[in-house]
């Protein structure tokens, strides 16, 4: 990725002052002035104010439609009446009690009846707990210690789970043929990290051979049912469904990481999008709009390890907020159309993206599904992280910064897909992106015939880059 930036910054549609400002005075509190390294934007890192529906504003009053959601979780919309009004009301009874609340055991009756095959379920506060504790079951369930997760999946920031993750470089991930983990940043010890054996998506003859070879070591794969955290790539039809039935064959427990998938793609998530039945999965962003809500389950005798066999808990498991949030949310998936007017809204805005794209001529896919999908500038659709690189990404980062400049706001990275939620239903939102997206087209294929990179950005702690 290109790093010297033309930045946003300096277009004249965007002012900066209370933003630069804050992020000197940030600077000399929180690490990168911000509490999370995805976004740590340097220069131009955001200060956010305020959000409604599908809009956000930043503290110099910049006025964005919003297509990154919070990566993922604000479903419904920012500020929702609905479910604040509901968690108001709720969390004026008592937020922590280390006691449990009906709240929480609503909202895990509604995965339920939502996914229809988990049958036990808990709450955690993130879904890097969540993961953290669904990698332990099947550790636990089986007996054995390996987890197989594959290049550029991203499932949160326990020790386990930060392996081969979103290197820009892919010789960082070793041969094709023998794939090395890569541990994303200093910290990580040798013996955590030896646990975790890297694959490559969409692989199923790899797969085979790593199981036959080291299959009675390995408890689970997990995977992002699409990569999420890679631009939505997706899986080749029947991989999951081959995936499945050779888990099966080796004894091997399947997680489906559905922290982006979940509540989103489907009622029941990916599992029911793609007619596949896991073992275990793990739920967040969506399940709470925003609140930190988030959960792992999964077949009953597999969380049978709970509670006598296994360590579980957390002071704020569970807690009001987030459960409130969780019944509320999920209710409204349950009981209205919802998710059809989010996947609408999304195919809407890929039909017009494809009005302005087709007639440049670009060689472009879209991946994922309308409700988070990426744009990848690319003659051959990708199937896997690798495949990334092939792609014109820096063409894509300098429209979504040009985007940025002109009131929509994507990641400035492919590799994070562009995020829909109810309200983005409302108004004239889906002409505004299409408009925006075509003005930051013109814009950054013109900065290139003049040879100039155009706007560019650089994410992330140094060489590792990438966002969640
Ligand atoms: N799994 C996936 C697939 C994710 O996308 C993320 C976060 N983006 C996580 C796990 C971690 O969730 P959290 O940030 O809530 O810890």
């Amino acid at each position: 990725m290109a790093t010297e930036p033309a930045s946003a910054r300096t277009s004249p549609a965007l002012r900066r002052e209370a933003q630069t400002a804050m992020y000197q005075r940030a600077l000399k509190t929180l690490p990168g002035g911000t509490d999370s390294n995805f976004r740590a934007w340097g220069d131009d890192t955001i200060y956010v104010d305020r959000g409604k529906g599908g809009r956000v504003w930043d503290i110099d009053g910049n006025e964005y439609i919003d297509l990154r959601m919070g990566y993922g979780p604000v479903i419904l919309g920012h500020g929702d009446e609905r479910v604040d009004d509901y968690v108001n009301e709720r969390m004026r009874r008592g937020v922590s009690f280390s006691l449990t609340s009906e709240d929480e055991v609503r909202a895990m009756e509604l995965v339920k009846e939502l996914t229809g095959w988990v049958e036990k379920v808990r709450m955690t506060v993130s879904g890097t707990e969540a993961t953290m504790h669904a990698m332990r079951v099947a550790r636990a369930y089986t007996g054995r210690d390996k987890i197989v997760k594959f290049e550029g999946q991203y499932h949160g920031v326990h020790d386990y789970a930060l392996i081969s993750v979103a290197p820009d470089n892919m010789a960082d991930l070793g041969d094709a043929d023998a794939p090395v983990r890569l541990a994303w940043g200093r910290g990580i010890p040798d013996a955590v990290a030896d646990t975790i054996i890297p694959a490559r998506y969409n692989n199923i003859d790899a797969l085979r051979r790593l199981f036959e070879a080291r299959g009675e070591e390995i408890a689970a794969i997990i995977v992002e049912p699409v990569l999420g955290n890679a631009q939505g790539i997706m899986p080749k039809p029947g991989f999951h469904k081959a995936m499945r039935a050779l888990t099966e064959e080796f004894g091997i427990l399947l997680i489906f990481d559905e922290v982006k998938t979940g509540f989103r793609f489907a009622k029941g998530g990916a599992a029911e999008f793609f007619g596949v039945t896991p073992d275990l999965a793990t739920y967040a962003k969506a399940m709470g709009n925003g609140y930190p809500a988030a959960a792992f389950g999964g077949r009953e005798e597999v969380m049978s390890v709970l509670p006598d066999k296994v360590s579980h808990g957390g002071t704020y498991a569970g807690n009001r907020i987030a459960a409130a949030a969780a019944v509320k949310t999920l209710t409204i998936i349950k009981e209205t159309n919802a998710l059809e007017v989010i996947h609408a809204t999304g195919r809407r805005v890929q039909d017009g993206l494809r009005e302005v794209l087709n007639p440049t001529g670009l060689p472009y896919h879209f991946t994922g599904h309308p409700s988070m999908f990426g744009i990848m500038f690319s003659e051959v659709e990708a199937s896997e992280y690798r495949d990334w690189a092939t792609t014109d990404h820096e063409l894509y980062d300098s429209i979504a910064l040009g985007m940025h400049a002109r009131g929509a706001m994507p990641e400035p990275d492919s590799r994070e897909p562009w995020f829909f939620c109810e309200a983005h239903a409302e108004g004239d939102i889906v002409d505004r992106v299409v408009t925006i997206f075509s003005e930051s087209l013109d814009a950054a294929l013109e900065a290139r015939a003049h040879g100039q990179a155009g706007e560019q950005h650089h994410i992330g702690f140094g060489a590792v880059g990438g966002q969640p």
